[in-house]
């Protein structure tokens, strides 16, 4: 059975794939012939592989070519480079975020975009890469991670590297308005960068200023910039974050929708969960995150700021049950993965710590045993609200993760489920397969749901040739069991493959069979030209 990725009805034929390339689709062939190379798909469909929309592997393809979370589950392309955060470029002051940093160690030779492009072929992964350039890199390599506007100098700086990595691949600029250093722009600084991506010809994603308190305000930043630059954009997973915030969801969404109607945005992305997943360090008052983990660390080891800085933890009034520890980096955090903060100090005794230890004091021995490295999960969605963003035809599935591996040198993190589990369980709740919380579902038919997770990212990013089962296009393909297509990963045991994924090709070459990675290494870097 067949589903093209382009919306229309499944149809039984064959699929035949000649070299990198699909060479012809035939629909009612019977074909039985059990030639060298056939795949049996009874039973299963054959769609095209999928396009993870908002994905953070640029550093992990070449420690884990394989990709075998993200291969598992049928993604055959990821647009890596998001929220701010890019492998490249490298320069300055610059350096890439902890656990890339850490784990790559001798291996981190590049610095531009070609220099990178270089080390990936060499590495030969198994799936396609789309390469954004992140803002707070790009600034890091030329004003570094001060709090300070950038000067007509240093934005002129900043212009010409993006420029230039953009030429040599870059497909576009991303923002993490959130995050060091980026935090520090104002929108002018961001402005006239998107002007410098547009002339490129690259497009805009932007994890945006605020996705809670001042969303409303964000968006508008974001909408001032495209109507001021004309360049193609889209907004980072869309999401409400905060309680207090939650009700502001119909505001948002129409907001959203007369953008797209109007043309201004190209639409969103959104993982099919309701935690968000970011480093523990973001419970840390505002000043004390400033210059990010090595200055974190500094201040730690100072006994007066260390106490400051556990005195306004505790006084932040956060639900602790609400945010569970991710990745550690040591064996006293280890046993803490996977458990939430009340969780543990509940259970002081249990993890080795002081029956009266506070919520502030805790973070500190955390942050300090893991180098100020630690992952967190941060339960602060609605999933009301998450059904009423993926039902929007203008969302794409986005991981918002890099690609992990139950073993080697990735093996030993806590990754969010979302890693393993995006396109599963993005298609469980678009066909209604699965119900929300609210025991409510959505009912979206199996083509419409699949060509959200092909067609669609791949007209929105401009991804020619991919997406779509069609004559001529790169032979990117997955065939699955559609009932039996589903996430297992938790966040207490993340490190699952999905079930369902039979086969997976990619550029023609078949990268996944049963649970087995071939190990073809024919996945590419896509260039704009
Ligand atoms: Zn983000």
């Amino acid at each position: 059975m067949i589903v093209d990725g382009s919306g229309k009805t499944a149809f039984r034929g064959d699929v035949v794939i000649d070299g990198e390339r699909i060479a012809d689709v035939i629909p009612g062939a019977t074909s039985t012939s059990a030639a060298p190379g056939d795949v049996d798909a009874t039973g299963c469909v054959v769609t095209p592989g999928f396009i993870d929309s908002h994905s953070h592997s640029d550093a992990y393809l070449v420690l884990e070519p394989d990709a075998p979370s993200k291969l598992s589950q049928g993604i055959t392309t990821e647009i890596n480079g998001q929220c701010g955060g890019s492998v490249v470029p490298r320069y300055g002051e610059a350096r890439l975020s902890g656990d890339w940093a850490t784990l790559l160690g001798e291996r981190l030779t590049w610095r531009s975009i070609a220099e990178y492009r270089a080390v990936l072929e060499a590495a030969r992964p198994a799936i396609n890469t789309v390469q954004f350039i992140g803002h707070n890199t790009l600034r890091s390599s030329v004003i570094g991670y001060a709090g300070v506007r950038a000067t007509p100098a240093t934005l002129k700086a900043m212009q010409d590297m993006l420029a230039r990595e953009l030429d040599d691949g870059g497909w576009g600029l991303t923002t993490g308005l959130i995050y060091q250093p980026g935090k520090y722009s104002d929108s002018a600084e961001v402005t006239a960068l998107a002007r410098t991506a547009a002339e490129h010809g690259g497009m805009y994603a932007t994890h945006m200023r605020s996705e809670g308190d001042r969303i409303l305000e964000a968006i508008d930043e974001v909408l001032d910039l495209v109507r001021a630059t004309g360049i193609r954009a889209e907004i980072s997973h869309l999401k409400t974050s905060g309680r207090r915030n939650w009700d502001k969801i119909d505001a948002v969404l129409e907001k959203m929708q007369e953008s797209v109607d109007g043309g201004l945005l190209m639409g969103s992305d959104r993982y099919p969960f309701c935690a968000a997943g970011t480093d523990l360090d973001i419970v840390l008052p505002d000043w004390a995150q400033e210059g990010a983990a090595p200055a974190e660390r500094e201040r730690l080891a100072d006994a007066a700021t260390r106490e400051r800085i556990a005195a306004e933890v505790d006084a932040s009034g956060r639900d602790w049950s609400a945010v569970r520890i991710g990745g550690t980096w040591s064996d006293f955090t280890r046993p803490m993965s996977g458990r939430s903060i009340a969780e543990i100090l509940a259970n002081a005794k249990g993890f080795g710590l002081p029956p009266d230890i506070t919520a502030g004091e805790l973070v500190c021995r955390i942050l300090e045993a893991d180098r100020c490295l630690t992952g967190g999960f941060f339960f602060g969605m609605s999933e009301v609200n998450m059904r009423r963003i993926l039902a929007f035809p203008w969302i794409v599935p986005g991981s918002d993760a890099s690609l992990r591996a139950p073993w080697g040198p990735l093996g030993k993190d806590h990754p969010h489920p979302r890693a393993y589990g995006t396109m599963p369980q993005f298609f469980r709740y678009l066909t209604g397969r699965d119900a929300f919380a609210d025991g409510e579902r959505l009912s979206f038919g199996l083509e419409e749901a699949v060509a959200r997770m092909t067609s669609v990212p791949a007209m929105r990013f401009g991804i020619s040739g991919r997406g779509m089962l069609v004559r001529g296009a790169f032979a990117d393909v997955a065939v699955w069991r559609v009932e039996d297509f589903r996430n297992v990963s938790t966040y207490d045991r993340p490190h699952a493959f999905c079930t369902g994924m039979k086969q997976v090709s990619v550029n023609g070459a078949l990268a996944y069979s049963d649970g087995v990675f071939t190990h073809a290494g024919t996945g590419r870097f896509l260039g704009r030209r």
